[in-house]
């Protein structure tokens, strides 16, 4: 299958076009490459981008989208969100996830990384709907004496792994996950990150999301969450950090050290008044910053384009300085930041031998119209609402308001329907 993207707007070529054979980019460029194509598409009025990456979600808690709100952090976690949890089903995984990837794609996404329960399920959602995934079991620990080797969840990480890592021709990627120190015991840590390692699998995990858990942390162990797990398997497999808010300068150093990639949830992190993480100081020292969106009950939205601006713009009024956190840094999170976090060679470019993985944002929508610069357009005036197309691997998943690779309106059916019966049993 060839497609030429015709026509387009790309940053660093101006007014071009791109080329596409199979799964791969086969040129970018101003001239018109020869054909022939399966499909010309006119992107007249539309700028190209890389598709972007969600870093950080549960994509499931769809299902909690605006249950729980206005709460102190505490008691939406013990009130609302732990119980709400407790009745999950494969069923509301797999339903909540796919609508979850809706709209994701929808909103440009191309890949996610999910860290989540139920999780062949999550999969499943995502080898059906044609997204690129990161997903991994979560794994909470609380028995220092317990043998990890016959844990259940560390069992069904290593069982997700081997029967789905590399599945959907690589689309699919399983990595190991630690919920968290305050939910973790040192022996079940050093455990994951054996296995982890021994597996060739990445790691997710919350790190320092709150000043409570980074000080009772500091209390219990006399070191930051980050350090406890350096302590506690070495951090010796690529590592996703999530939230990051109260990492201090040896933790940074610590990260660059250790290659640590870091996920920056601003709405999350503003929404549950957990604090703003240092981007610039991140920036400054070389870390791979990437953004997510975290669940959708702390959020809303499942919507990389907002953490863009929201990214942009707050460490610029936190600093006073408006020189911080500059547009192209932001795309560049969004997009090259998210694949290498992830371990995807070759993607989160628009460059010839890169994966196909493209988005077409609207610059005739009323709230792009006029620009300037490309990229000061996608990341200041551009909204999820202008993307007209996305294409993972080569394949468009989201064109024109359709869905191409499965049926939404059954899926709307089927998501109304598991909400209605949710909280009813
Ligand atoms: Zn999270």
């Amino acid at each position: 299958m060839k497609i030429l993207l015709d026509n387009a707007q790309i940053i660093g070529v101006g007014a071009g076009c791109l080329a596409v054979e199979n799964e791969s980019i086969i040129y970018v460029g101003n001239s018109r490459p020869e054909g022939p194509f399966d499909r010309v598409i006119d992107c007249r009025g539309g700028l190209l981008l890389p598709g972007l990456y969600n870093c950080h979600t549960h994509a499931a808690m769809t299902l909690f989208r605006g249950y729980g709100e206005d709460l102190p952090l505490q008691s939406w976690l013990n009130d609302r969100i732990f119980p709400a949890e407790d009745l999950l089903t494969d069923e509301a995984v797999y339903v909540a996830s796919q609508w979850a990837i809706a709209e994701m794609l929808r909103n440009g996404i191309v890949s996610f990384t999910d860290m989540y329960m139920f999780s062949h399920q999550t999969v499943k959602a995502a080898l059906e709907t044609g997204i690129k995934a990161n997903i991994s079991r979560c794994v909470v620990s609380f028995d220092p004496d317990a043998d990890y080797a016959l844990d259940s969840r560390i069992a069904e990480s290593k069982a997700l792994f081997n029967e789905f890592h590399g599945a959907g021709g690589g689309r699919i990627k399983i990595d190991m996950s630690l919920h968290a120190e305050y939910t973790n015991v040192p022996k079940a840590s050093a455990y994951l990150f054996d296995c982890a390692a021994a597996m060739g699998a990445q790691m997710q995990i919350h790190i320092s999301e709150t000043e409570r858990e980074h000080k009772e942390c500091l209390e219990r162990h006399g070191v930051t969450p980050l350090r406890f797990f350096y302590e506690n398997g070495g951090l010796s497999v690529p590592v996703t950090a999530a939230h990051c808010v109260w990492v201090d300068d040896a933790d940074m150093a610590l990260m660059k050290e250790c290659g640590v990639s870091v996920a920056h949830n601003p709405v999350s992190n503003l929404k549950l008044g957990s604090g703003v993480m240092r981007l610039p100081e991140m920036l400054k020292q070389g870390i791979n910053v990437t953004l997510g969106s975290d669940g959708a009950a702390s959020n809303n939205t499942l919507d990389i384009f907002k953490e863009m601006y929201l990214a942009a713009i707050l460490h610029k009024g936190v600093c006073r300085d408006t020189t911080n956190t500059p547009a192209g840094d932001m795309l560049k999170m969004a997009t090259e930041n998210g694949a290498m976090a992830q371990g995807r060679a070759h993607c989160g470019r628009l460059a010839e031998g890169c994966r196909a993985d493209v988005i077409l944002v609207d610059l005739n929508a009323v709230n792009n119209v006029p620009y300037y610069d490309l990229t000061y357009a996608a990341v200041y005036s551009a909204n999820s609402s202008n993307v007209r197309m996305t294409m993972v691997d080569g394949r468009i998943l989201y064109e024109n308001g359709e869905y191409l690779s499965f049926d939404f309106e059954q899926l709307q059916h089927d998501m109304r329907d598991v909400c209605a019966r949710y909280f009813q049993k």
